[in-house]
């Protein structure tokens, strides 16, 4: 049986690396040229607790198995993880009472250990919070994680597993004979197909309409992002909400695994022909720093790394779909905006054991050598010097320092390359290189020189990340 998965962000990485726990042929089709690049590239990277989701949603059932899924997950596939946990903090006795409604929603969901600190206890754990602050929910069951790395892991893994990766190949029909999936065709070839699973956030409706399933749009919603320094590490402990707003969980401030603060998002309801609009904006950015200052005082832009925005993929009912369709074999995992990124391994488990097992009455067998583990990149910061000292022994390209604001050696540059990196952000995403305050000013060439010499290519070849964006064009003097 073979199974194709369109996209290879975290719902598609997810299911893929699940699927290949199975006697099936599993491909995943990704028109970007690296994994994770769409929306789940730029997020708040949380693992939320799963109290702010309407119980009766799709986002509820998926969001707290998700949550509990991600400790076992972060093992496994060796990715960062930490539970630091989340407050909504409340500024006035109304935002209590909705702190109340929370928590009670919260226990709908089945998250437990959901506590409301008084102003005097949460100025124990978080000392930088505005101090007009009366009252915050405690969720100890968040975390935050680093989204790209969960999909570039789940997808190694996979791959060990036998599952077949195409990158930069773009999904362009779907042939349907009697309301069943028959074949694939991308701008590289056509498969055929018996089950196709479509997680293509943006375009999922796009996908969808090719199998003849129109029931559905999407609508691009931005937000944007500040991103700090992480000389700034300790200015928050855990993630921290403002009391949310109708349309959003509103500007957070966010620690992240690497030690910097995260800012952000707005959200800002864009044309449905916008799915690529990426841009900051002075409004946007002012908006961000203005509220994430209310919460935390002492927040200072002259740590500012980097600004960038995200696209949340809205239906129409802000709620996943996901299941099998009136086309046999064609399914959807569509609308997968907020908590996503949190639901995305609990979606991959349900897709193999509800629909493919249950509703569409497959007899899958799982493989009796499945291999659960990967091991990712040895990085300088997370290993103590010894383990450093007896790496270098081995392989003296990991005591050559490339970059300087992320610690990170020509070795790990040099595995992300054999994992698969081919752009500079290929090896940006799987190592952190050119990621700090710099933002690559100084390791950009030397990243380039050593892919160029790896896969001797050309320096004028190697781009930054999508088919146009080429960094060197030739010598400027002979
Ligand atoms: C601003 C913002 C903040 C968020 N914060 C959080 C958070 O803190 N916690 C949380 O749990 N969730 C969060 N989310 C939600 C989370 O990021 C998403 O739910 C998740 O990343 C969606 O992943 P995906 O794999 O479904 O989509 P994507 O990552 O977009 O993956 C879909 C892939 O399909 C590919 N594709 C599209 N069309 C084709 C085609 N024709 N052929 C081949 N490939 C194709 C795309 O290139 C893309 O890589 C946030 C989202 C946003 C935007």
């Amino acid at each position: 049986m073979k199974v194709f998965v369109i996209g290879a962000g975290i719902t598609g990485s997810l299911i893929t690396r699940e699927l290949s726990k199975y006697d099936l042929e599993v491909h995943v089709i990704e028109k970007a040229p690296d994994i994770g690049w769409g929306v789940t590239k730029a997020n708040s990277a949380i693992v939320h607790g799963g109290y702010d989701d309407p119980p009766e949603s799709v986002r509820a059932k998926f969001a707290v198995p998700g949550n509990e899924l991600y400790d076992k997950l972060s093992k496994e596939l060796e990715f960062d993880f930490l539970r630091t946990g989340s407050y909504v903090v409340a500024f006035k006795r109304e935002d209590v009472e909705y702190l109340k409604k929370l928590k009670e929603r919260g226990k709908k969901n089945g998250v437990t250990n959901l506590e409301i600190l008084t102003a005097k206890e949460l100025k124990e754990k978080e000392p930088n919070l505005n101090e007009e602050i009366i009252a915050a929910l405690w969720c100890p069951t968040a975390g935050i994680t680093e989204p790209w790395e969960v999909s570039i892991a789940a997808i190694e893994n996979a791959q060990e597993n036998g599952a077949i990766v195409h990158l930069g190949e773009k999904v362009t029909d779907i042939i349907v004979q009697n309301q069943r999936v028959k074949k694939i065709l991308t701008d590289k070839g056509e498969y055929d197909a018996d089950i196709v699973i479509n997680a293509a956030g943006l375009f999922a409706d796009e996908i969808a309409k090719m199998a003849g399933i129109g029931d559905f749009e999407i609508f691009p919603r931005k937000g944007e992002y500040i991103l700090l320094d992480e000389k700034l590490k300790g200015l928050v402990n855990a993630v921290i909400f403002p009391t949310p707003t109708k349309k959003s969980k509103g500007i957070l401030v966010v620690p992240t695994v690497d030690g910097g603060i995260l800012l952000g998002p707005n959200a800002v309801d864009l044309p449905k022909d916008q799915k690529e609009n990426l841009e900051t904006t002075r409004d946007g950015l002012n908006e961000v720093y203005e509220k994430s200052r209310k919460l935390v005082p002492k927040i200072d832009l002259s740590y500012t790394v980097k600004t960038f925005a995200g696209l949340r993929p809205e239906t129409k009912d802000k709620d996943f779909i996901i299941g099998a369709t009136k086309v046999w074999g064609f399914i959807n995992v569509v609308g997968i905006r907020s908590p996503g990124l949190t639901a995305a391994p609990a979606i991959a488990k349900y897709i193999a054991e509800k629909v493919l097992s249950e509703d569409l009455g497959l007899n899958l067998s799982k493989k009796l050598d499945f291999n659960p583990y990967r091991r990712k990149i040895p990085h300088l910061n997370d290993s103590n010097l010894k383990e450093w000292e007896e790496l270098v022994k081995k392989d003296p390209s990991f005591g050559r320092t490339v970059c300087f604001c992320n610690n990170v050696s020509e070795g790990e540059i040099l595995e992300a390359i054999r994992r698969g990196a081919r752009t500079l952000d290929g090896v940006k995403f799987r190592t952190r290189a050119s990621f700090g305050r710099c933002q690559g000013g100084f390791c950009s060439l030397k990243i380039l020189e050593i892919i160029s010499r790896e896969l001797s290519i050309p320096l004028e070849e190697i781009k930054q990340n999508y088919e146009n964006s080429w960094i060197i064009k030739g010598k400027v003097r002979p």
